[in-house]
């Protein structure tokens, strides 16, 4: 029996690997303009960290988390809750009263896997802890944008505002009345939620829920001055940016710990894996989980759904990892030399690659080319006994001499300055 990989588990193959690469590289970066800088979390976490932050009534707490029941730990199912752990436990804010964090890594939920949803995925995740200025959200929001953008994604971005704990509480309880008399028409789902989380309703995904809620009381109208304010003072800073965006009233993130703003971007080529990344204000939640009463906002996005959308859209060409030279070692007795060679190469920062095999010239030549060497340096026998050695560019097929005089080092670095030189861009 062949033992195959856990469903919702998945390889990430050296095929597709480039495309991740390359966001992480694209996300670093951009990041890095913005000032942030990363942090590595563990993946495991006590259990209670999860339920205190995300709330036990949401789905990732009450259905989705892999916990080690015995032990009180569990798997992180996402990254915010981690980074303000370590955050407060590390006094982070005493050095650098405002902190912009990022980090990248895997989560896991125990969801029913499909396209873009798996039980181990990754997350980029970006944090701002310390500020509660709304162009703080719209600078964080915009660093999302600049990244999907230099993606080469087309990707919508909504907002709502959830409002603090002055205003929601309230209406939270006029959305209950509404709900509560329109049980009938609501999902199973719906219906427990309408008592446990019904802000929650307001986001159901089913025709019949959503019919419902299109007439519910909107939280919007009912900000509290300061939540309004700020939700008003987001928006013209993403004006003042040029990035459009859409209201959606009924955008509710899954995780408890959200204040005020709220975004996702999204896309309508995943079906209904829309949301390539979310976020959102949390500004109570570091004193909740004992830490100082800072302000806080972030947003993660998913890899999968940008991998799968890069795939998809195939407009941002991924360069081809490629080799420098491939020593193709002919006959027995060159073999020893060779091999000193390829590691002096790959000594001076080359990328070289070697056949200890003996096989024929066409086949190594053949390898040569499937590995994407831009060089051959052909050590024949019969050259070699002579101190010679054939360097052929694989692209144009020309062929040189080289002598193979003085020492390896000496050797491998000219070898390098002329592949270095000679080679197209
Ligand atoms: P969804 O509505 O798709 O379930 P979510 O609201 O649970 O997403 P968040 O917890 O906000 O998602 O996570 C942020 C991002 O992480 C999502 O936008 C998505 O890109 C990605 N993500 C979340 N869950 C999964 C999953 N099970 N598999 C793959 N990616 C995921
Ligand atoms: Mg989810």
């Amino acid at each position: 029996m062949k033992i195959q990989a856990i469903n919702g588990f998945k390889d990430i193959l050296p095929e597709t690997v480039g495309r991740w690469q390359f966001i992480e590289q694209q996300a670093r970066d951009i990041f890095e303009r913005f000032g942030f800088q990363e942090i590595r979390m563990p993946i495991l976490e006590k259990t209670e960290l999860f339920v205190r932050s995300i709330g036990e009534a949401t789905d990732v707490v009450e259905k989705e988390m892999y916990t080690f029941v015995d032990k009180g730990i569990t798997m992180r199912p996402e990254a915010t809750a981690s980074v303000m752990r370590a955050f407060i436990e590390h006094g982070l804010h005493v050095q650098q009263p405002v902190q912009r964090l990022y980090t990248i890594g895997p989560m896991f939920r125990h969801e029913r896997p499909q396209k873009g949803r798996l039980r181990q995925f990754h997350q980029l995740d970006a944090e701002i802890i310390g500020a509660s200025e709304p162009r703080i959200d719209a600078e964080l929001i915009a660093m999302g944008k600049m990244l999907l953008d230099e993606l080469g994604l087309n990707v919508s971005l909504e907002l709502n505002s959830l409002g603090c704990p002055v205003c929601r509480p309230p209406f939270k309880e006029r959305l209950v009345l509404f709900l509560e008399q329109r049980q009938e028409a609501l999902c199973d789902d719906c219906k427990r939620r309408t008592r446990t989380n019904p802000l929650r309703v307001l986001d159901c995904k089913k025709p019949s829920c959503r019919a419902v809620v299109q007439e519910a009381p909107s939280l919007l109208e009912v900000l509290c001055p300061d939540c309004d304010r700020h939700f008003a003072e987001v928006r013209t800073a993403l004006e003042e940016l040029r990035i459009p965006f859409q209201i959606n009233r009924f955008m509710v993130r899954g995780l408890d710990y959200y204040t005020r703003t709220t975004f996702e971007f999204l896309t309508a080529n995943l079906g209904a894996q829309a949301a390539v990344g979310a976020g959102g204000r949390y500004d109570g939640l570091i004193e909740q989980l004992g830490g100082p009463p800072l302000s806080g906002i972030g947003f993660a996005m998913g890899l999968e759904r940008l991998a799968l959308l890069m795939e998809q859209q195939d407009n941002r060409s991924i360069p081809a990892k490629d080799m420098d030279i491939f020593v193709a070692a002919l006959g027995t007795t060159t073999i020893a030399f060779a091999g000193q060679l390829t590691h002096a190469l790959r000594q001076q920062g080359a990328k070289a690659a070697i056949d200890y095999s003996g096989r024929s010239l066409k086949a190594q030549l053949k390898q040569a080319g499937r590995i994407n060497a831009r060089f051959a340096l052909i050590v024949g026998e019969d050259e070699w006994s002579k101190g010679e050695a054939i360097l052929r560019d694989m692209q144009t097929q020309k062929q040189q001499p080289v002598a193979l005089s003085g020492s390896t080092e000496e050797l491998a670095r000219r070898l390098l300055a002329m592949v270095r030189t000679t080679a197209a861009p």
